[in-house]
């Protein structure tokens, strides 16, 4: 399991294709996952994978978008610049997000756009390769405005949850493509701001087009896992919790209501699906 190497991709129609890139796994701790959501409930879900420490494996899941107008990366996964002491602390294993994409066969020059859900440093530490220099050279790096504000906070369980030496070494990269709000990044490609796991937290929308087409929904770490599909079942690392319930709820219900096929932030074996009603809730059902 050290190695994900899933192999995915689909076309959305009109010269739009999907692909998934894992770049490596680290652990959780599983109660921190399901956050307020007792272990009765959730124990008997895990029980292949929980380790000895109580952990389970969390894939870094980055997805290739190929369009007609341009190349784009979402998510950088935890990257090359971590110490020996912190790789071993997080049990980070794997392929960094640029050996990834070059086995992947794509070329990280080639990246026109890297937008993230949010800034945690599972998500943005692949920005720089370990020697600092930008990892995508020509591309523009799409946060919220909101996230980089609250990333560079002095509020100590901020600083706690970002690793922001990092962040401020790309602050002024990302300064020249953050977004306020729902924006069009390119035809078909678009972002919204959804907060709730994080103040500028956002999720990533794919539309086809023409005949046949379909839409592919990253919902960040708002969609982790398969059981992220209750609206209620949110982490201990939202921030936002309330805005989570809210926010996923009515995502996941046009996500379920028009088919849109779903790509999980964290699923190390199953991270792509569709969301189904089931009661007052929804089901991730794996493609
Ligand atoms: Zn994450």
């Amino acid at each position: 399991m050290s190695d994900l190497e899933l192999d995915w991709a689909t076309d959305l129609g009109g010269g739009t294709r999907v692909s998934l890139v894992q770049a490596g796994s680290f652990r959780s701790d599983a109660g921190a996952l399901f956050g307020p959501v007792p272990r009765m409930l959730w124990g008997r879900l895990v029980t292949d994978e929980i380790d000895h420490e109580h952990r389970l494996i969390q894939a870094l899941n980055c997805l290739v978008v190929e369009t007609p107008a341009g190349r784009v990366l979402i998510e950088t996964g935890i990257g090359e610049r971590v110490t020996d002491k912190v790789r071993e602390m997080r049990r980070y294993e794997g392929r960094p997000i640029v050996t990834a994409l070059e086995a992947g066969g794509f070329e990280p020059g080639s990246i026109d756009i890297v937008v993230m859900s949010h800034l945690h440093f599972d998500h943005a530490g692949g920005l720089l390769r370990a020697d600092g220099s930008k990892a995508f050279p020509r591309a523009q790096i799409v946060a919220q405005r909101a996230e980089w504000e609250i990333a560079l906070d002095d509020n100590s369980r901020i600083v706690a949850s970002y690793d922001q030496p990092e962040l401020r070494l790309v602050r002024e990269w990302g300064d020249e493509g953050a977004v306020d709000g729902e924006r069009e990044l390119l035809p078909g490609v678009s972002v919204l701001r959804t907060g709730g796991h994080s103040h500028g937290h956002q999720a990533i929308v794919v539309r086809g087009t023409g005949p046949g087409a379909s839409t592919l929904a990253f919902f960040g770490d708002l969609g982790m896992r398969p059981w992220s599909a209750n609206p209620r079942w949110v982490t201990s690392f939202d921030d936002f919790p309330l805005d989570s319930v809210e926010v996923k709820g009515e995502l996941f219900a046009r996500a379920a209501e028009e088919g849109w096929l779903v790509a999980l932030s964290h699923e190390p074996v199953t991270p792509i699906g569709r969301l189904t009603r089931d009661r007052d809730r929804y089901r991730f059902e794996p493609v």
